[in-house]
């Protein structure tokens, strides 16, 4: 029920972080991976790590933010491994600053890096889903896809956009067997938010006073939801966002 065996995911972002954590769970469960993101040597160290877990593992040079850029990673895809059944969107990145100081071109840097991209990747990725018989989207949106906080409108914006366009997308696929679902990452050790704890010293304190779990999340936290999420297990299951938080949505 949870092998994939055979099946191949293309995983934005997916050389480091939470991607790579996600990217790693596919691996186990039997997952061809193709990792797709900018850094050579980060993406060169992720493939050499896939294949240490016994995986077929490649990588190709994506810009999620260049159209051209990702109709070429997909086609790279297909032409390694002939075939596509697990889209995840996971690549993303945020910057800071008051909404009332930010910068335009901030603005469309993050969403197109966390938002626009989604829809392109899925859009050149749709026939190869379809094909499949047994399509996976898997987006990752994040905590500010529920919650509000000052210093992040462009980034609570792309990702509250990213639960509504899982939801849209769940509906238009369906009847191509293809499954759309978000994870809701909580607070999580990456390289993304050691930046943020270094630019915001409350930050750690307040991150382990609000989650229940009372730690950090790491990038192997992911592992299990990934390899559910794009199993057989759940063909049923489309169009939901599920929090991995150690309880920091619920906590009152
Ligand atoms: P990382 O900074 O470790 O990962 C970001 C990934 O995105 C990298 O692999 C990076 O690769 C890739 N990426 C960024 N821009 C582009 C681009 N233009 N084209 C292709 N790839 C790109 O951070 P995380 O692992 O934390 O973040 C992964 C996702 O998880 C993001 O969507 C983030 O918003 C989300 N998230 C993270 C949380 C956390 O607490 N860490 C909480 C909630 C959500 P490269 O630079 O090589 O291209």
């Amino acid at each position: 029920m949870f092998d994939l065996s055979g099946r191949v995911a293309f995983v934005t972002g997916g050389n480091g972080g939470i991607g790579l954590g996600l990217a790693s769970g596919l691996a186990k469960a039997g997952a061809k991976i193709m990792v797709a993101a900018r850094n050579p040597a980060k993406n060169a160290a992720a493939v050499a790590e896939l294949r240490a877990l016994g995986a077929e593992a490649e990588a190709t040079h994506t810009d999620i933010t260049d159209p051209a850029s990702i109709t070429a990673a997909i086609a790279a895809t297909i032409a390694r491994f002939g075939r596509l059944d697990i889209l995840v969107n996971n690549a993303g990145t945020n910057i800071r600053n008051r909404p009332e100081a930010y910068d335009e071109a901030d603005w469309h840097t993050v969403v197109d890096t966390n938002l626009t991209s989604a829809y392109l990747t899925a859009k050149a990725a749709h026939p190869h889903l379809k094909a499949s018989g047994h399509g996976r989207v898997i987006n990752n949106g994040s905590m500010l896809s529920i919650f509000g906080m000052p210093l992040h409108i462009a980034y609570a914006a792309s990702k509250g956009g990213i639960v509504q366009f899982t939801k849209a997308l769940a509906t238009a696929w369906a009847a191509d067997g293809i499954t759309v679902n978000a994870i809701l990452p909580g607070w999580i050790d990456t390289d993304l938010t050691r930046k943020a704890r270094g630019d915001m010293p409350l930050l750690n304190d307040n991150v382990l006073a609000r989650t229940p779990a009372k730690r950090w999340g790491s990038p192997q936290d992911f592992e299990g939801i990934a390899a559910f999420l794009a199993s057989d297990a759940a063909a049923f299951i489309t169009g939901t966002a599920i929090p991995v938080d150690g309880g920091y949505s619920v906590q009152g």
